[in-house]
């Protein structure tokens, strides 16, 4: 999945309340988010307590509205460029944001 924001990689997991939570594709020893697969091929995420901590099947992931470039997540930024014009600002930060 691509964000349509940011167009960066995205895993749509549903959180222990049931709403959708995006995070980032690729896994970061940083996040404060447990995500795993459930037995239907669901990804679920939750927040890793002292109680239950990080399970060996899940990965810790950053919830994505941290990380995402795109606008919606910016309050304040500047409004859509319209259509055809080059948004050069997010090109660059989308290549710094890849090694
Ligand atoms: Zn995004």
């Amino acid at each position: 999945m691509r964000c349509l924001e940011c167009g960066s990689a995205v895993l749509w997991t549903f959180t222990e309340a049931g709403k959708r939570l995006a995070v980032d594709a690729a896994p970061d020893v940083d996040g404060n988010t447990a995500v795993y697969r459930d037995g239907t091929g669901t990804w679920r995420s939750r927040r890793p307590t002292d109680e239950l901590p990080v399970m060996g099947w899940e990965k810790l992931h950053r919830p994505h509205v941290a990380t995402c470039a795109g606008p919606r997540a910016r309050p304040g930024a500047a409004p859509s460029l319209p259509s055809g014009v080059a948004d050069m600002a997010a090109y660059r930060r989308r290549n710094r944001s890849r090694p």
